[in-house]
């Protein structure tokens, strides 16, 4: 080893899921959405004024920022917006999570929590879900250094009763406590009404998953307006300008399509609800995903054989080698309809 990496910060990066780079091709691996933007979008690009792109954007974020509290029906500066939510999620790492004590998440869980604990030396402690891959909010009632979960969970895709989020929330009044909702339009209840009754509460959403926005990169978080200034204040001793020109006026002119959102987020619903019947016809096990995805076993075939298999076919899904307990689920995320038909055949004749 050269003397000078003693001194580089070393890290397991976190694995996203792949992007193949195939013109046919179906692609259930990484939760995005199979409906393109709301349609506003396709307009604003074709009329984008380029000779913007010589500014800086607003450091503020202002517009989108507006556009986001006027939806959600909160002030704006109970808003802070990002680069994705994993941007956003970062930045509240950097900001909150600097105890002795160990920060809480799930066993199993987004596998990006640990990778920021050990880059920025944050103590974390993961916490097992029960039998049935649920949270159990008495696990998070002991002294600690923050807690984050997503709800719904990845990549379970269960759900949380919003009374249990706001147990693990009252037990946690002294710590900061981050609910990750990358799901919650696919069939959750927000906790973004509890922010007014607890001041340290976030609650980070995405543009990636009900939004068809995972390519502009746009994640926000909800929070007291004393939280929001402290993540302004880290945010703007990293980097001032995190969204660009562009993506802060396409997450502006998206957001504003209210039915469209609501259109293709029941379309995807429906898709899944299908889904899981067809699945469960032929064996598979799963829970009650609320998400866009399935997280399925079967006790006959091989997830990592499956896998493969379905590969060959032009058919992506995702699998997990980490940890030890759900090396025999594959991650199926919702496509359209017509996609997920194709699955079901592959499988119904995969098992023949
Ligand atoms: C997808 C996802 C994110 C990150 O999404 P961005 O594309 O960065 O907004 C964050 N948390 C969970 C649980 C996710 O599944």
């Amino acid at each position: 080893m050269r003397k000078w990496e003693e001194n580089v910060r070393r890290v397991v990066p976190y694995t996203p899921g792949e992007q193949p780079k195939k013109e046919r091709m179906i692609k259930l691996n990484t939760n995005e959405n199979p409906y393109p933007p709301a349609p506003e979008v396709a307009k604003l690009l074709q009329s984008f004024d380029v000779t913007q792109l010589r500014r800086y954007p607003d450091p503020s974020i202002g517009d989108l920022i507006r556009e986001i509290a006027a939806f959600y029906q909160v002030e704006p500066e109970q808003v802070f917006a990002g680069v994705g939510s994993d941007d956003v999620l970062a930045m509240i790492f950097l900001t909150f999570f600097n105890s002795k004590l160990p920060v809480l998440f799930p066993d199993i869980t987004y596998s990006f929590y640990d990778v920021w604990a050990r880059l920025l030396g944050v103590a974390y402690e993961t916490v097992p879900l029960d039998e049935r891959f649920l949270i159990r909010a008495q696990d998070y009632n002991r002294p600690c250094g923050g807690v984050i979960f997503p709800n719904p969970n990845a990549p379970t895709g269960e759900l949380l009763p919003l009374e249990t989020v706001e147990t693990i929330i009252r037990q946690n009044q002294d710590v900061i406590v981050v609910v990750d909702e990358a799901y919650i339009d696919f069939g959750g209840k927000s906790a973004l009404p509890l922010i007014d009754r607890y001041d340290n509460l976030l609650v980070v959403q995405t543009f990636s998953k009900s939004r068809s926005l995972a390519g502009s990169r746009i994640g926000y978080a909800f929070g007291s307006r004393k939280l929001i200034r402290y993540l302004n204040d880290v945010k703007y001793s990293f980097n001032s300008y995190t969204l660009d020109r562009l993506s802060i006026a396409i997450g502006a002119c998206a957001i504003r399509d209210r039915a469209y959102f609501e259109e293709t987020t029941q379309k995807v619903i429906a898709a899944r609800e299908w889904t899981k019947q067809e699945l469960s016809r032929l064996g598979f096990v799963f829970g009650d995903s609320m998400s866009n995805f399935i997280f399925a076993t079967h006790p006959q075939i091989p997830a990592v054989q499956l896998f493969e298999d379905l590969k060959k076919a032009d058919i992506y899904v995702r699998h997990f080698q980490q940890p030890e307990r759900i090396q025999n689920y594959l991650r199926i995320s919702i496509g359209t309809m017509e996609e997920m038909q194709e699955l079901i055949s592959f499988l119904q004749q995969y098992k023949q």
